[in-house]
């Protein structure tokens, strides 16, 4: 049996260039609902109202440039009390900014850059590619692929749940550096349909470079050199001031 099920697991691995997913985003957004509503139980909510009123300002716009294209989010923006300079977004248009990340951030525009590309992660699938990897690596592969591919999408959901798929880990597991190079460049574009400077970008991962060699936030973690990353970016910006143009 095993022998007939491989091929099938070949193409789920290697017939797609950004990883196979095999959780359902209604799925994966009732479940970052509920680990984000856990979160905001345990750790404390920022009290500074121009902080929360920009990372609102900022985020609700991109919700809106994007909104079309995620109309089943239920959009939350919550700025946290936490020194770490972090950020992040679930599936299902849940957007977390941490205290310590507006340290470094001087503008609308460079505040957008981060909610852009982490915006980016959940619009490209990438937890759903990471979890679904992880539930190749837990089980083998084979039974979570074929093993329940007659099933309906909530069953199979909750056999790989139940494979301990999809903790509290699982949805915010670091990302490639594939899912961060494509963040950047999506992000960029993102920030710059919802009217923000992208060449902010720039300024902004080149602070951060600087000023965190050594920290790990999120969108550092396991992404390429600070320069590489430059580089990138300034490919992408024509076009990126070119939506800007049009939307600002
Ligand atoms: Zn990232």
């Amino acid at each position: 049996m095993k022998r007939k099920l491989l091929p099938l697991l070949a193409l789920l691995l290697f017939g797609c260039a950004t990883g196979p997913t095999f959780f359902s985003e209604s799925y994966l957004a009732g479940m970052a609902a509920r680990e984000f509503s856990t979160l905001k139980e345990n750790m404390p909510v920022s009290s500074d109202p121009a902080g929360t009123a920009m990372v609102n300002r900022v985020s609700l716009r991109i919700a809106e440039a994007i909104g079309s294209e995620m109309p089943d989010a239920k959009w939350e923006f919550v700025l946290f009390e936490d020194e770490s300079a972090n950020a992040f977004a679930m599936p299902g248009g849940k957007i977390a900014v941490f205290t310590g990340l507006l340290k470094y951030v001087e503008s609308d525009d460079e505040l957008a850059a981060v909610v852009g590309h982490e915006i980016a992660h959940v619009q490209l699938h990438h937890a759903n590619q990471r979890m679904s990897a992880e539930v190749l690596r837990a089980i083998g592969g084979v039974v979570a692929a074929v093993g329940t591919k007659d099933m309906e999408s909530d069953d199979r959901n909750k056999i790989l749940a139940a494979y301990g798929v999809g903790t509290q880990v699982g949805i915010i597991l670091p990302y490639s550096r594939g899912h961060e190079s494509e963040a950047d460049r999506i992000g960029l574009m993102i920030a710059a349909r919802a009217g923000y400077d992208p060449r902010a970008a720039i300024r902004f991962w080149e602070k951060m470079g600087v000023a965190n060699p050594r920290s790990t936030p999120e969108f550092l973690s396991t992404h390429p050199s600070s320069s590489t990353r430059i580089r990138e970016l300034e490919k992408a910006m024509l076009d990126a001031l070119r939506v800007y143009e049009a939307n600002r």
